[in-house]
């Protein structure tokens, strides 16, 4: 049983024995690999130069934001998931980020917090660019949309009510499924949808962190004008690109 043979790998980390392990921890995931797992964008667990210059985003997020929130919470995540590697043994040369995600139920509070929020963020960044006013979906992508939600702007607001009822600190996402759907959802805190603990299952296509830290100097309350602003970011190339090979 697979869960057995994590309680060994667990006991056998505290009695120090895991160097002998990390490989078969390793192997074990990917043994364990569903497919959307494999199909996700895999990400550094270093945190990469940010592709644009911070007052890229303008007028939709300041500049400030961008910088506190890079250099600040976003830097932080990727220390904290760097000490959380260290202490639990994880050999971040062999182990995909995206399969530690997958087994995060077999890791510390501290691993889950920071490997979503490093992730996550990493994630965001690449998914943006400079506003326009005429901003869509593409391709293969915008005629899916359609055939899932009805339309683009029925998904539109679907996402735009996960990210509003998000309550307290999350993110909203586009996801497809396992069974190849497409499906708008939200996870609280630093999850996401690559997670086995995640009610929320699936390839992240699309995310929009909605903590305060992300949008309060500019909107403050006002987090629902932040999501309409966020529509003009969002770098549709990328995004079909995850599609297409999700
Ligand atoms: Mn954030």
């Amino acid at each position: 049983m697979k869960t057995d043979r994590r309680k060994f790998i667990k006991s056998a980390s505290v009695l120090g024995l895991v160097g002998a392990f990390t490989d078969l921890k390793a192997n074990e995931v990917v043994a364990g690999f569903s497919g959307h797992i494999s199909a996700a964008e895999d990400i550094s667990y270093l945190q990469q130069p940010l592709p644009y210059a911070y007052t890229a985003l303008e007028p939709s997020i300041d500049a400030l934001t961008m910088e506190i929130h890079y250099t600040k919470h976003a830097a932080g995540y990727t220390k904290n998931l760097s000490d959380a590697c260290v202490a639990e043994k994880v050999n971040t040369a062999v182990l995909p980020l995206t399969s530690l995600l997958a087994s995060i139920s077999s890791y510390s509070v501290k691993m889950r917090n920071n490997a979503g929020g490093h992730y996550n963020h990493e994630f965001f960044w690449k998914s943006l660019f400079a506003p326009k006013a005429d901003n869509a979906p593409k391709e293969e992508l915008s005629s899916a949309l359609q055939t899932h939600f009805g339309s683009i702007e029925n998904f539109k607001s679907q996402f735009e009510e996960a990210a509003r009822n998000r309550f307290g600190s999350g993110w909203a996402w586009l996801v497809k499924t396992p069974d190849g759907k497409l499906k708008v959802c939200s996870t609280p805190n630093q999850d996401n949808p690559l997670m086995d603990v995640s009610e929320c299952k699936g390839v992240p296509l699309l995310g929009l962190d909605v903590w305060e830290h992300a949008y309060y100097l500019k909107y403050q309350n006002r987090r629902p004008d932040y999501i309409k602003a966020w529509w003009a970011l969002i770098n549709w190339d990328v995004i079909e690109q995850r599609y297409k090979k999700a």
